[in-house]
């Protein structure tokens, strides 16, 4: 039983999670690539489509206003949930890594040049990688990596040695996908923005899953995503400085984002909207308001503490099995709820695909961290991860299914 959230009353709001795969009961260890969707998600969007779908922001019927109303509410509730001083700071995006290269494109093509350099660390997921390589060789500048200790966590003794006078960004995530490792930002964020470097988070592994205030992080870009809390897919949400997406031009061209056109050229909608190109996911953005809902009314501070209780069990009971290489921070407090190890000689896909067959969803591979693997010294891992439906019981199928992987290639 978990002491910090009623996990069943939670699973009763989860429809998927009544279902089986192989015959068997489903548990869903893959919340760390999308999580599963809350009943008050899914209404929502149902409501949105069944009574008030219209096209937001000019209409002047009464669909029009509500859809309107409700897509803005949402904001002003995404906004609240991180701690932005305005929803001018909050942009919708289709997902974490559209909002990175929203960074890379309307920030980076003006601000980095020939010579400059960049700081990265060397546990990105692709998407705070491959934006910032294309916007180095585009500009012919430099990425430096913050490296990582064998425990997993970064090594930040030599981090003001990485900083040269021409450090633009430094860009980072706040917990890793594939360690679990929750990075100091406050810290390093700090030792940048004191130096006068531009910041990125990627919080798409930490918004999740504990209390966040952009503003206490400190830095100038915050990214994540509403998939993996509780949202729909396609949409992203790129949390802003205010001052610097004044600054900035715009991303994408087209309607929404203007004030005035004409055939010589026009001028840019308010803030937020200068970066909202097009007609917007409109339906997702407004559900993903009810998922902010659902964590408000948990509480933060009871997710995370609830993905404590549950990691700190499954890496004991990892523990116990022979031959188990863990993967990130050994203790539970210092990691998310993402547990990454390799079984044996097995192949991660292998583990995954018996697991499968007791119906454990984990996730096998390089997570889209294919560097972060080659500094492993490993091709893949098998990867769990947890969230608030989750149970110190459906750890054990995780522990029985993965005796069971041994026992077939014995
Ligand atoms: N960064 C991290 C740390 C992630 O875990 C993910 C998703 N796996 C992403 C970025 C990209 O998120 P999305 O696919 O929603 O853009």
């Amino acid at each position: 039983m978990s002491s910090a959230l009623d996990v069943n009353a939670i699973r009763s709001d989860f429809p998927i999670l009544e279902r089986e795969v192989y015959g068997k009961r489903l548990v869903y260890l893959d919340n760390a690539a999308t999580s599963q969707k809350p009943r008050q998600v899914i209404d929502a969007l149902v409501r949105y489509y069944e009574t008030y779908n219209a096209n937001i922001h000019r209409a002047v019927h009464a669909l029009g206003e509500e859809a309107t109303a409700a897509y803005e509410e949402a904001r002003e509730k995404v906004a609240r949930f991180i701690g932005a001083p305005s929803s001018e700071s909050v942009v919708f995006t289709r997902n974490t890594t559209e909002a990175i290269n929203l960074v890379a494109y309307a920030w980076g093509r003006a601000n980095v040049g020939e010579g400059d350099e960049i700081i990265l660390t060397q546990m990105e997921h692709h998407s705070n990688l491959i934006p910032w390589q294309q916007l180095a060789a585009e500009k012919g500048a430099t990425i430096r990596y913050i490296e990582i200790t064998p425990e997993g966590t970064l090594e930040l003794g030599n981090l003001s040695a990485l900083f040269s006078p021409r450090t633009k960004l430094l860009a980072m995530p706040h917990v890793s996908n594939s360690l679990g490792t929750i990075n100091p930002v406050e810290e390093i964020v700090a030792e940048a923005s004191k130096r006068g470097v531009t910041t990125l988070i990627d919080g798409a592994q930490a918004m999740p899953h504990m209390p966040v205030d952009v503003q206490a992080v400190g830095a100038d870009f915050y990214a994540f995503s509403a998939h993996k809390m509780l949202g729909p897919t396609g949409v992203g949400v790129l949390y802003a400085r205010r001052e610097l997406l004044e600054e900035m031009a715009p991303f994408l061209g087209g309607g929404e984002m203007i004030l005035k056109v004409t055939f010589e050229g026009a001028t840019w909608n308010d803030l937020p909207w200068k970066f909202e190109a097009g007609t917007p996911n409109i339906a997702d953005v407004i559900a993903f308001g009810s998922a902010i809902d659902y964590l408000d009314a948990l509480g933060m501070d009871n997710v995370r503490r609830h993905e404590v209780e549950v990691t700190a069990y499954a890496l004991d009971r990892l523990r116990g099995l022979d031959d188990v290489t863990l993967y990130g921070p050994d203790d539970p407090e210092q990691r998310g709820g993402v547990v990454s190890f390799n079984f044996g000689d097995l192949h991660p896909h292998d583990v995954g695909t018996i697991l499968d067959r007791h119906g454990v969803a984990i996730r096998a591979g390089h997570h889209c961290t294919q560097p972060l693997m080659r500094c492993l010294g490993v091709t893949g891992t098998a990867r769990a991860s947890f969230y608030i439906y989750n149970t110190q019981d459906e750890v054990d199928v995780l522990i029985e299914g993965l005796k069971a992987a041994r026992d077939f290639f014995k």
